[in-house]
C-alpha cells in the first residue's frame, strides 16, 4: 500500500512534476542556508513559500531559477537536471524555461518601459517589439510603453518586471517578494495577473511574508533554518 502511495522512483509524465527538489542543501561554511529540501511542485501548481527572514526563501528562488547551484542534492527542472549542468545550459534554462519577478525592480532607468521589456528578447531570440507590447497589454501598461521608469509608479514598475519576465512565456515563474513594495492596490493587480497566469496554465512560486498574498497560492511551505517545517492547502 505504502510502496503505492509514494514512488520516490518514478518521474515523468505520469508524476508531472515540473520541479523536483531532493536533498537539497546549500552550505556556507557551518551555516546551512539550506539543509536537505525535498519539495515536488506539480505543472500548473502556485506555490506560496513563507517563512522569516534569513530561512533560505531566496536561496531556494535563486538555486530553482538556476542562478546558483545546490552543494548538495538534485534539482530537476522541466526534465533537466541542474545540479549536472553547466554554465552555458543553466543560462539557457534562465533564458527559456524560468521568469523571475524580484521585490527590487532591476528596471534599466534611461530605457523606457518597452524597451525593458525587450532587454528580456535580446538574450532571447530577436527583440520584437510587437511582443513586447504584447507583454505590456497583458499587465495592464500598453499605454504606458514609453515612460521611463522614473515615470512610472512602484506598481507600474513591478507591472514592467512581470511582462519582461513573461516575455519568453516561461513555464515556471520565481517571483521573490513580488509585492514587497507596494501599497494595497497595485498589490491586488499584481495577484490578479499571477490568477491570471495562473488560469492559463503557468506555474508560480510566490515567496512572500504577507499572509494574504501567500494564501493566493494553492498550497503554502514555510521554511525556517533552512527546512521545510510546515505544509498547508488552500481551498
Ligand atoms: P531569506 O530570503 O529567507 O531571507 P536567504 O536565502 O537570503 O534568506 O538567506 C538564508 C541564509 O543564508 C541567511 O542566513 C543568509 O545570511 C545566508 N546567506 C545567503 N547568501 C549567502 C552568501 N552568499 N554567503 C554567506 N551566507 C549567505
Ligand atoms: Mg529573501
Amino acid at each position: 500500500m505504502a510502496a503505492l502511495e509514494e514512488n520516490p522512483t518514478s518521474r515523468g509524465a505520469d508524476m508531472t512534476g515540473l520541479l523536483e527538489l531532493r536533498g537539497v542543501s546549500k552550505i556556507y561554511g557551518d551555516l546551512h542556508a539550506l539543509s536537505g529540501v525535498d519539495l515536488t511542485v506539480p505543472s500548473g501548481e502556485w506555490l506560496s513559500i513563507v517563512g522569516p527572514s534569513g530561512s533560505g526563501k531566496t536561496t531556494l528562488m535563486n538555486i530553482v531559477g538556476a542562478m546558483d547551484k545546490a552543494t548538495e542534492g538534485t534539482v530537476v527542472l522541466d526534465g533537466m537536471d541542474l545540479s549536472e549542468m553547466r554554465p552555458k545550459d543553466l543560462a539557457a534554462i534562465r533564458r527559456n524555461t524560468v521568469g523571475l519577478i524580484f521585490q527590487k525592480f532591476h528596471l534599466i532607468p534611461h530605457l523606457s518601459a518597452v524597451e525593458n521589456v525587450m532587454v528580456a528578447q535580446y538574450y532571447h531570440s530577436m527583440p520584437d517589439e510587437a511582443e513586447a507590447l504584447d507583454a505590456l497589454e497583458k499587465v495592464g501598461l500598453k499605454d504606458r510603453a514609453s515612460h521611463l521608469p522614473a515615470q512610472l509608479s512602484g506598481g507600474e514598475q513591478q507591472r514592467v518586471c512581470i511582462a519582461r519576465a513573461l516575455i519568453n512565456y516561461p513555464k515556471l515563474i520565481l517571483a521573490d517578494e513580488p509585492t514587497g513594495n507596494l501599497d494595497a492596490a497595485n498589490e491586488q493587480i499584481v495577484l490578479d495577473i499571477f490568477h491570471s497566469l495562473h488560469r492559463e496554465g503557468t506555474t508560480l512560486i510566490v515567496v512572500t511574508h504577507d499572509l494574504d498574498v501567500a494564501r493566493q497560492g494553492q498550497r503554502e511551505i514555510a521554511l525556517d533554518h533552512g527546512k521545510v517545517v510546515r505544509e498547508l492547502r488552500h481551498a
